[in-house]
């Protein structure tokens, strides 16, 4: 999904909900280590060959129905805020601050 003016990028939705998955707690990463491992495994074979090591997207390491879970609230948040030519410019419309 491509970033929308006036929201915060997709991890900061996905981290401000609990992992149904995993337990983790707002805020906190998704205990995943079968999917850290792939990527260090990954980045391990790249450095025997002189690669730098791959980036990685902070979303890799969240599970599926914690990233499905802040997709859809950052899916109502845009559908609830004003068409994008009607925001103003640096105002945040999202409602992850709220309780
Ligand atoms: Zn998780």
């Amino acid at each position: 999904m491509p970033e929308e003016p006036g929201f915060p990028p997709l991890h900061e939705y996905v981290l401000a909900h609990r992992c149904s998955t995993c337990g983790a707690q707002p805020g906190q990463p998704c205990d995943a280590p079968q999917k850290k491992a792939e990527i260090d495994g990954r980045n391990a074979v790249r450095d025997q060959v002189g690669r730098p090591p791959l980036e990685t997207d902070s979303l890799h390491l969240m599970h599926a129905a914690r990233i499905d879970a802040g997709s859809r609230h950052q899916d109502r948040d845009v559908v609830a805020a004003p068409w994008p030519e009607d925001r103003e410019a640096g105002r945040r419309y999202d409602t992850l601050d709220q309780p």
